[in-house]
């Protein structure tokens, strides 16, 4: 049975990643268990269940729930039929085999800061890619890797995943910030051990550093680091540099560092889009085990844009204050546990309803109406601003935007296309759009 299972995700599985991917990692392996919510899946080594588990494992997981219709964990057991731990983060103290990752080693990444925690989306798509490709090919074409981006764009979370992942494929790792780089080298220095600390790098397969523009203004330490750089660029090792700024506007910071951190390939981590923003906020939600509705995490995605570690906030927040007054997380509780974030000013102005009921008013008619099949001229207006403006001061595509106004999307392109005319061609109409766009504003 738990067979059977599996060799049906199989032939779908085939159809989802490459030929070679395939071979490699998925031929080899068997259902063996299927029990409750959990179905543990047996691979020939240890390295093949890391594998998975780092890049396969929300695929497999899908694609089983599916196939047996409801959610079930996947856990990946290597031949003798010890089950490794479904989660990349908790490791035993021996026993399994997943001993063969020393714990002290894997310590040192940050907890749970791994690919399967990572969500890919359009915001952190290259980098991504970067990431898994110098793992694939370490020291190859992309050698320093140099991610670059806001802070609490997923800078941290990328490198110790590499770090992570590098480990456990038996590969050297030094994952540091550039501030303990500095700290140890001063030390180092001090200890007159200047030689062992260069062989320490030296030797790594894969130096990972974070935050490298601390090492702004600190010219010894930079010059230090350009040595290892060379050494390890020559030996094939390779790096992975993070910073809040491109190589070349970090102030202070020589010639020499800036061209060599810049001489591989610079990938930018931008803010959240907005669907990459819903799909983390729902596994976390989920990795919590919240029950948030979606119109919630859709109006957190909305309202904070700017990093994740900021949409992150928001949403402990209201899961804090859910839990403190012991009531279910709704809308209502959302606006009141995130409403002093922002000086006060959360912007209901961007939830649909309010947009409509502003539109409605204006008009003189009835939301309802907005929402129903009247066909008079006032409300069939009233209809194409309420469209306007949720286009334009929301994130609502518009699918969705049919969705809250019971049409469909080839409706909405059509109202869209006229009332964009109409504000051209009477400025009346565009003034008073105009108008209600600013109320909303203050509201
Ligand atoms: P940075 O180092 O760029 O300041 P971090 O790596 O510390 O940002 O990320 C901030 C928070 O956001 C962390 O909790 C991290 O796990 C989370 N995070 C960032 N990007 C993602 C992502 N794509 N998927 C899941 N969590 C993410
Ligand atoms: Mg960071």
């Amino acid at each position: 049975m738990p067979q059977k299972i599996w060799q049906s995700a199989l032939e779908q599985l085939q159809l989802q990643v490459s030929k070679a991917n395939y071979e490699t990692w998925l031929s080899d392996t068997r259902g063996v268990e299927f029990s409750q919510d959990t179905f543990v899946v047996a691979v020939p080594s240890i390295f093949v269940a890391e594998w998975l588990r780092e890049r396969l494992y929300s695929l497999i997981k899908r694609t089983l729930s599916n196939i047996i219709g409801r959610t079930v964990e996947v856990q990946f057991s290597v031949a003798t039929g010890e089950p490794t731990l479904p989660r990349a983060q908790s490791y035993p103290d021996g026993g399994t085999s997943t001993k063969v990752l020393s714990p002290t080693k894997s310590a040192r990444s940050k907890e749970g800061y791994t690919f399967e925690t990572f969500i890919p989306g359009q915001c952190n798509r290259i980098a991504y890619a970067a990431a898994l490709e110098v793992l694939e090919s370490p020291g190859g074409k992309y050698n320093p890797l140099f991610i670059y981006g806001e802070t609490g764009t997923g800078k941290t979370h990328l490198l110790h995943a590499i770090a992570h992942t590098a480990r456990s494929r038996g590969f050297q790792v030094i994952c540091t910030t550039a501030e303990q780089f500095t700290n140890q080298y001063v030390l180092a220095l001090k200890n007159n051990s200047i030689d062992e600390f260069h062989e320490r790098f030296r030797s790594a397969d894969f130096l990972l550093i974070d935050d490298v523009q601390f090492l702004s203004g600190k010219a010894q330490t930079q010059e230090c680091l350009v040595h290892i750089f060379n050494d390890l660029y020559h030996s094939s090792g390779q790096m992975v540099i993070t910073s809040d700024r491109l190589p070349k506007t970090i102030p202070n910071v020589t010639n020499k560092l800036s061209s060599r951190l810049a001489g591989g390939l610079v990938v930018h981590l931008s803010p959240p889009d907005f669907e990459t923003s819903l799909a983390i906020l729902t596994a976390k939600a989920t990795s919590s085990n919240a029950v948030v509705p979606t119109e919630v995490l859709r109006f957190i995605a909305m309202q904070f844009k700017s990093s994740v570690r900021e949409l992150e906030g928001a949403l402990n927040r209201v899961l804090t204050y859910a839990k403190l007054s012991g009531a279910k997380v709704d809308m209502t509780l959302a606006l009141q546990a995130l409403a002093d974030i922002d000086g006060g000013k959360i912007l209901p102005a961007l939830t649909p309803k309010l947009i409509m009921d502003v539109v409605a008013t204006h008009y003189g008619v009835s939301p309802d109406a907005i929402r129903g099949k009247q066909r008079d001229k006032r409300t069939a207006l009233a209809r194409q601003v309420a469209i306007y403006l949720l286009r334009q001061e929301t994130r609502y595509s518009l699918t969705e935007i049919g969705k809250l106004l019971n049409r469909d999307h080839s409706t909405i392109v059509h109202n869209l296309a006229r009332i964009s005319q109409s504000m051209k061609t009477d400025p009346d109409l565009a003034a008073s759009v105009e108008r209600l766009r600013r109320e909303l504003k203050r509201k």
